[in-house]
């Protein structure tokens, strides 16, 4: 495009960011795609959770004439959205299978008349001749399928609709499309491109860096008591716990309860009707802390989650990444805490071994835990480890154009468990080899237990049993307690040289990459299990820098405009944060605006919320006037 056009492409979009969105400044790399979505081109857009990507296509979508279709698999997500759409007031509508047939009819006819900006649709109902065919009369101002890696047969989410999505290059091949996703490695994202049949599109890859997320993780000595004392740190913010069973989250939820806190518990096998119930409440009142299986969050884009807790293992980097991204959208500091033991590796990795997946499944499931355990037990910053196992591979060619790539020098940030607590590291070269000395002369045949039983020279009826008090590594670790000698199995497990068999009862194993070690080749740093010290946790989250703080002269002032915001969404029959977030509400506490061109200044408002809020806010804000 010639620069004159581009500058008033820009402009335009601005405009709408302002008027209709009421956001002042564009996320790092919106506008990039934006510019390219309306020059018409296809386009792979990758950024991170909370990233900004529904902007990417709603504010084309308001400038491009016709209606922007949005194929998305998750039909709450879509609903959200579209609430919170036409609280902006845009013309946006969803086809899915609530919607009722009356309904339906009237969207087409919307649809046709070119009354629509956005229509949201799942891809199966988008793939119905039916619906190819309304859309083929329709004026159709671009296609986003979000979600996007779902294409892909090697990720996580494969679903076979997406394959079908590629018809859209013939029937529509004026229409630019868009692929939007959050979770894509190199691999994954040519896949994407490829089976899309996208045309030449212009790539958009945005680091996963989510500052604003501090990331610890905690080795597990009593699960119950250490989530407790995190929550109290998050007393009132609402949350989720991820457990791996579903007798855990009813079980969890309830020592939540216990202790005071608003937590419910969701899993696939409880009744339809309760589990609509917990989402809702999660969703719809403030403060509610959720306790669920991976089941959960596929979908929920509430933007003001305070904290995502791990009491159990997730299944691997990206998963864990995914789950976490749910923290923090709104911008404002979250934080994302895992504890995990030796049990759990064992466990996770019996889960794999005896899965329904094939061979070759099982061998990526099982790779991909092992880079999970690696992470947990690093001993430099977490994030920095983290953005490079995203950022690492190279990108794929064609992808330099577009937005610059995630930072590949991470610098430590200052705001993860590492960087704010550095741990203690030690050569454990020795203590590794006395221990995996003991797994061979054992015979590779016992699990964690056992061996470190002969290693300190105890005399159960197992070591009698099997004469193991005549090997020569038995009692050679007795300067060594057993909870020190189980950090380091653990440690050893993660970096790869030991495998617990879960075919064999977690029987304890060596690698290739233990031989080395064994012959003192290499060394190997290991580090000391840092021992929960909870002033020391507290004063480093004091330190934090949350921007705006609440005072105790504005307490009720903030009380009121929650309260208010409350009653808006009641009646709107929408989340309180679709009414405004909580950066809106701080900034009403700390600018006090007292008229309508006051507030339509405020980040977060846009002309159509003005309108329908105002007044109700302006009065709150003038009956807590300051005392001049
Ligand atoms: P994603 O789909 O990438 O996870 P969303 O599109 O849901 O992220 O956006 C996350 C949050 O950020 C939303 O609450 C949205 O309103 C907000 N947001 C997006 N773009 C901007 C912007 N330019 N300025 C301020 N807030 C924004
Ligand atoms: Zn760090």
């Amino acid at each position: 495009m010639p620069a004159p056009i581009i500058e008033a492409v820009r402009e335009q979009a601005r405009n709408t960011l302002r008027t209709v969105f009421g956001y002042d400044d564009f996320r790092p790399g919106q506008a990039e795609v934006i510019e390219a979505v309306l020059a018409g081109r296809d386009c792979l857009v990758l950024m991170p959770t909370g990233g900004g990507k529904s902007l990417c296509y709603q504010v084309p979508a308001l400038i491009r004439p016709g209606t922007a279709v949005v194929v998305s698999p998750l039909i709450a997500l879509m609903q959200d959205q579209v609430a919170a759409l036409r609280q902006l007031g845009v013309a946006a509508s969803f086809l899915n299978s609530t919607v009722s047939w009356h309904e339906q009819a009237d969207i087409t006819r919307q649809l046709a008349e070119g009354r629509l900006d956005l229509l949201y649709l799942a891809p199966e109902r988008l793939l119905q001749e039916e619906t190819l065919r309304i859309l083929d009369r329709a004026d159709v101002a671009l296609f986003a399928i979000d979600e996007a890696h779902c294409v892909s047969q090697w990720g996580h989410d494969f679903r076979q609709d997406y394959l079908g999505l590629d018809v859209l290059a013939e029937r529509f091949p004026g229409v630019p499309r868009m692929a939007l996703t959050a979770t894509a490695d190199a691999r994954t994202r040519t896949e994407i491109v490829n089976r899309l049949r996208l045309r030449k599109p212009a790539r958009f890859v945005r680091g996963f860096d989510r500052p604003n997320i501090r990331y610890s993780v905690r080795i597990k000595s009593n699960a119950n008591d250490q989530l407790l004392a995190f929550m109290d740190e998050h007393r009132g913010q609402p949350g989720i716990v991820y457990c791996l069973s579903r007798r855990k989250t009813e079980t969890t939820a309830a020592a939540l309860r216990d202790a005071g806190h608003d937590a419910l518990p969701y899993h696939a096998g409880m009744p339809g009707g309760d589990r609509a119930r917990n989402q809702r409440r999660f969703l719809r009142d403030d403060g509610v802390v959720i306790v669920a299986t991976i089941a959960f969050g596929m979908g929920i884009d509430k933007p003001d989650v305070r904290f995502v807790a791990h009491v159990d293992l997730p299944k691997s980097i990206e998963a864990y990444y995914q789950e976490t991204g749910r923290a923090g959208r709104d911008g404002e500091h979250a934080d994302a805490w895992m504890i995990y033991g030796l049990q759990d590796v064992v466990r996770v990795r019996q889960l794999v071994d005896q899965g329904e997946a094939s061979e070759q499944q099982k061998r990526i499931e099982r790779s991909k835990l092992d880079t999970l355990l690696g992470w947990c037990e690093v001993t430099e910053c977490r994030r920095a480890a983290l953005l490079r196992y995203f950022g690492d591979e190279e990108p794929s060619a064609g992808e330099r154009e577009g937005a610059p790539l995630a930072r590949r020098e991470a610098d430590p940030c200052g705001n993860c468990d590492i960087c704010l607590d550095p741990p203690k590291t030690y050569d454990g070269t020795v203590e590794a080899q006395k221990l995996m000395s003991c797994i061979v002369r054992t015979g590779q045949y016992f699990g964690a237990g056992h061996v470190i039983d002969v290693l300190r020279g105890k005399d159960t009826p197992k070591v009698q049993q099997h004469r193991h008090d005549k090997l020569s590594t038995f009692g050679i670790g007795s300067d060594i307690g057993a909870t020190q000698w189980r950090s380091l199995l653990r440690q050893l497990i993660a970096g790869g040289f030991v495998l617990a068999d879960a075919a064999r009862f977690g029987a304890l194993r060596l690698t290739q990459a233990a031989r080395p070690l064994l012959r003192g080749e290499t060394t190997l740093t290991l580090r000391e299990d840092a021992v929960a010290n909870r002033a020391r946790e507290r004063s480093a989250r004091k330190s934090r820098d949350d921007g705006f703080e609440i005072t105790p002269q504005d307490e009720a002032l903030w009380e009121a405009l929650r309260e208010c915001r409350l009653h808006l969404a009641d009646d709107a029959s929408v989340p309180p944060y679709v009414v405004f977030h909580d950066a809106t509400l701080k900034e009403f506490v700390r600018l006090r605006p007292q008229s309508r061109t006051a507030m339509v200044a405020v980040h977060g408002v846009g002309q159509a919320k003005l309108d329908r809020y105002a007044d109700a806010f302006l009065e709150v804000i003038a009956a807590h006037a300051r005392p001049h």
